[in-house]
């Protein structure tokens, strides 16, 4: 039967959820009109008063954030709140360029473990579990976001960071840890290490995961989950609206709920900005309804995701995004072709091979290269060039009917392409040295 962390708020109707939405929507964007100069700005160049917001109905009308403007007002130009309120600073990954810093209150950390605390809560989290944090430590918001939820639930906590998989398994191992989290790529690396060191998926005590913080595929999930022994579930966020928590999966594994009591969200045409109808596929846009240190009104994430509103099984009414299979600036033009690194993914996973790839862009005599460095499992690894070359072809020919255009494939021997312990580097595009 499914549990909540805060089941009022969770289960909630409709009809509740939009009053709390447009209560705060209201205070929200008063506080940050008259506390945010750089947002003020945008206002008046827009022409929108905060008189003008009476409800989330009304969010249309307000201006976009986006990274741009985040680095553009850093480090304190859109700070929510005198910095004497603040108590921490979080950064990005820097996944995409210059690092962006964001600011929290206690009132905003208390809400994001909250929100951290629901996701530990959906993938069946108890104060008897003992759930390893093995996201980084740090600026990163991965490790304090999970740790935080996780002391809010009341398990008992592993603050291991990423990295040290000896460790990551010995801990795992002597403790009886029960949920592990941290980014898809490292589970899959801390799998595969449990079966190099001769351990079966069922000699661990795990029984849920919490993966985020990167795009993953099914197949992925479905690697996972048979190389630990358990159920995987996905969480997302991003530093800039708190960290992970903002939306999270429950057991019916069909995309994330959004904790709407805290953030609103919108789908828009990533080229005319202009908002979409529920379903479409646009990109995400975030408006925090009651942060107080960085209170990030219309915030353009770049993620890529469809929308539901159909009732889910396990209770929960907030409303559900799909999975961001990678951010529009992921996205890979290669000749003139749309190729995202997780359609690449899905082909690999589903060809039978791990998810130890890599995938090198580059351009030769004005023409873009595609190059997809595979490697082999010991037991597929074989000496024989040619069996190689057959294998090569055949993984050619998947990619092409999935991608549309032709990469090139290697296949490499056992260990070649390094493994990630935090976001994984998948994309090596040298098209821009280049330019
Ligand atoms: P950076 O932008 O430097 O990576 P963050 O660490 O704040 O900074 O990462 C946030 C981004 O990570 C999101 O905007 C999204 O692109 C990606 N992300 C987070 N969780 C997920 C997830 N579950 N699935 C896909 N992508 C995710
Ligand atoms: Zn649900």
């Amino acid at each position: 039967m499914a549990r909540y962390f805060q089941p009022e708020i969770e289960t909630a109707s409709r009809e509740k959820i939009l009053e709390i939405q447009n209560e705060k929507i209201v205070k929200q964007v008063k506080h940050v009109y008259e506390n945010v100069e750089y947002y003020r700005n945008l206002m008046d160049e827009k022409g929108v008063k905060p008189e003008d917001i009476k409800s989330v109905d009304d969010i249309k009308k307000l201006p976009f954030l986006t990274k741009a403007d985040l680095r553009e007002a850093y480090p304190y130009g859109l700070l929510g709140t005198d910095i004497k309120n603040c108590v921490r600073i979080q950064s990005t990954s820097g996944t995409t360029g210059k690092r962006v810093v964001a600011f929290y209150t206690q009132h905003d950390i208390d809400i994001w473990e909250e929100c951290c605390a629901r996701a530990i809560v959906a993938v069946g989290g108890t104060e008897e579990d003992v759930c390893q944090v093995c996201y980084g430590y740090g600026l990163f918001t991965g490790g304090p976001g999970l740790n935080g939820g996780s002391h809010k639930v009341g398990c008992l906590t592993l603050p291991m960071s990423s990295g040290n998989t000896d460790r990551q398994i010995q801990f795992m191992m002597d403790l009886g840890s029960t949920i592990i989290c941290c980014t898809p790529s490292y589970a899959a690396y801390i799998g595969e290490t449990l079966a190099e060191k001769g351990y079966k998926p069922e000699d661990n005590k795990l029984k849920a995961g919490i993966f985020g913080a990167e795009p993953w595929t099914e197949e992925m999930r479905r690697n996972i989950e048979k190389s630990l022994g358990i159920k995987a579930y996905d969480i997302y966020g991003l530093t800039e609206t708190s960290g992970p928590g903002v939306s999270f999966e429950c057991e019916e594994q069909t995309g994330m709920h959004i904790n709407e009591d805290h953030f609103y969200a919108e789908i828009i045409d990533p080229d005319t900005g202009e908002v979409l109808p529920e379903g479409s596929k646009g990109e995400l846009v975030f408006t925090s309804l009651d942060k107080e240190g960085f209170p990030l009104l219309r915030y353009r994430t770049r993620d890529i995701c469809v929308l539901s509103r159909e009732k889910c099984s396990c209770g929960r009414t907030h409303v559900k995004m799909s999975k961001p299979m990678g951010r529009s600036d992921d996205m890979l033009i290669i000749r003139g072709v749309n190729v995202f690194p997780s359609q690449i993914e899905t082909v690999l996973l589903n060809e039978g091979y791990t998810p130890n790839y890599q995938i090198v862009v580059d351009r030769v005599n004005n023409s873009d290269t595609l190059d997809i460095n595979v490697e082999l499992t010991p037991e597929q690894f074989s000496d024989k060039v040619s069996d190689t070359q057959e294998r090569e072809r055949k993984l050619e020919g998947a990619m092409r009917t999935m991608l549309g255009i032709g990469p090139k494939v290697h296949l490499l021997p056992p260990k070649s392409v390094v493994r990630s312990e935090g976001k994984a580097v998948r994309v090596i595009d040298n098209r821009k040295l280049h330019d």
